[in-house]
């Protein structure tokens, strides 16, 4: 089940369990939409691999107490500005290489 964090790894925008504009990993690294196609060019910086929007989490209890009231998202930030230039050169290798060929 996906932890729903709360906020950009990257720049810390709030990211609730509804945003429509939060990206994640494979592994749910988290980052809003302006840092995934901006400084992170579409390249995870803690595993190399691509980003997807992250489904949203149903508010309401439309089957089965599958919803946010019974699998809250995660509170606890998680906050690791990429450092640009580093970034930069770590992407350089892979950015051009889609997703589904890493
Ligand atoms: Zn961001
Ligand atoms: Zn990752």
């Amino acid at each position: 089940m996906l932890e729903c964090r709360p906020s950009c790894e990257n720049c810390d925008k709030a990211l609730p369990p509804n945003a429509p504009d939060a990206r994640i990993c494979s592994f749910e690294c988290t980052f809003c939409a302006a840092c995934v196609d901006g400084v992170l060019a579409n390249v995870c910086p803690n595993c190399g691999g691509g980003f997807a929007p992250r489904p949203v989490r149903p508010a309401r209890n439309w089957k089965n107490d599958n919803f946010l009231g019974n699998h809250p998202a995660r509170t606890r930030p998680v906050y690791k500005p990429v450092d640009a230039a580093a970034h930069a050169e770590f992407a350089a290798a892979i950015r051009n290489i889609a997703p589904e060929e890493r």
